[in-house]
């Protein structure tokens, strides 16, 4: 930053490290260290990344659907996500360390489920802000013996905004106190009405500490996410979400990362936001190496050039020009552009359902 704001003052521009430039000049900068590629051939860049090919049926196959878990502090969201974890985790005997990477999968029956982990709302908001949320339905929890809570109102607007199906976890129906009765009428003032009510939420009673219902949760998961026919292209170029970055002290980089379209590999070049890099190795939440990760997959990602945040786009690309060129023009053109042209070619059914 200190070379570039050197340079616009010698160039008689003030600016501080936080300004905005216009795309001109930010463009003269770029092409002055040599960072990006001609004008032209940039924006076919990012444009060719960001295209909704027009995907026919016929190369579309069913992917497992994204969950999230919401709803208010002390609910149980967290022990929700512990007890699905303990009970189902896929593969646990294959021998790795379970490790947190924002996401985990688990096995019904051989139909697979992802779970979004972090912080439920955080990433939730980030990504929406990013115009990309990859959530497809999102599990609103609600501790029986508490009900409708302002988080839980927080929740079904973040959810309805986002056309995310929503299905109701009664939480902690192991207390004597818990009234689910109760909740089902404070939640049907929100346009949450339940089956046996004639209306058309599913809700599902459960107990995080006994497990009770748990079961049945997930099997509601996988028959809506059935009636939202998910499918995805697993024959191109990957492109997914950034759900948590950090640097590590031994690895560098660590970008952990949901799959939505296409399949990553080991060895694929990669952009996400202002970063770069080829993939070095991959890695699911037991910490099993992977060659390769398809559609509504998370996986830890080893080889970008720096942190990106969360949130933010990664694309997979044919050469390592492009996605030097993605990461470059991220930076150059500021991430508004990109966002609009993101928001705009992932439309909501993009987002959410396909
Ligand atoms: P979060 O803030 O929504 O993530 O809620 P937590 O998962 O941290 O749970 C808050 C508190 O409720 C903890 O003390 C949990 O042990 C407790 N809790 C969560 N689920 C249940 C449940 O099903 N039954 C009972 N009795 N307690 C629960
Ligand atoms: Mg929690």
């Amino acid at each position: 930053p200190s070379v570039i704001v050197k340079k616009l003052f010698l160039d008689g521009i003030m600016v501080t490290v936080n300004q905005e430039i216009d795309f001109e000049k930010a463009q003269e900068i770029a092409l002055g260290y040599d960072i990006i590629a001609e004008p032209e051939e940039k924006i076919d860049v990012i444009e060719e990344l960001l295209k909704e090919e027009d995907e026919d049926e016929s190369v579309l196959v069913p992917r497992p659907p994204v969950v999230c878990v919401m709803g208010h502090v002390d609910h149980g969201k967290t022990s929700l996500l512990d007890a699905i974890r303990d009970a189902h985790v896929t593969d646990r005997e294959a021998g790795g360390i379970t490790q947190h990477i924002g996401a985990y999968g688990v096995s019904i029956n051989g139909q697979r489920i992802t779970f979004l982990d972090t912080p439920g709302h955080e990433a939730f908001t980030a990504m929406r802000m990013r115009g990309a949320n990859s959530t497809d339905i999102a599990v609103l929890v609600v501790a029986a013996d508490d009900g409708v809570m302002p988080q839980t109102i927080e929740a079904i607007n973040h959810a309805k905004a986002a056309g995310v199906e929503i299905i109701v976890a009664i939480n902690k129906i192991d207390k004597p106190s818990a009234n689910v009765d109760r909740v089902k009428q404070e939640l049907s003032e929100y346009e949450l009405i339940p089956e046996d009510w004639g209306g058309s939420t599913v809700f599902v009673p459960v107990s995080a500490k006994t497990h009770e219902g748990i079961d049945n949760l997930l099997e509601m998961i996988l028959l809506t996410a059935e009636v939202l026919e998910l499918k995805a292209n697993p024959k191109r170029h990957a492109r997914g979400l950034v759900l948590e970055a950090k640097l590590d002290k031994g690895k560098g980089p660590v970008a952990n990362i949901l799959v939505q379209k296409g399949t990553l590999h080991v060895g694929d070049y990669i952009a996400a936001g202002a970063c770069s890099g080829k993939v070095r190795a991959m890695m699911d939440e037991n910490s099993r190496r992977l060659k390769e990760a398809g559609p509504s997959t998370p996986v830890e990602v080893l080889g970008l050039n720096d942190v990106p945040n969360a949130g933010e786009i990664l694309v997979a690309t044919e050469t390592d020009k492009e996605a030097k060129n993605f990461a470059a023009t991220f930076v150059s053109e500021g991430k508004n552009r990109l966002l609009e042209d993101t928001k705009a070619k992932m439309s909501l059914d993009d987002l959410f359902s396909q």
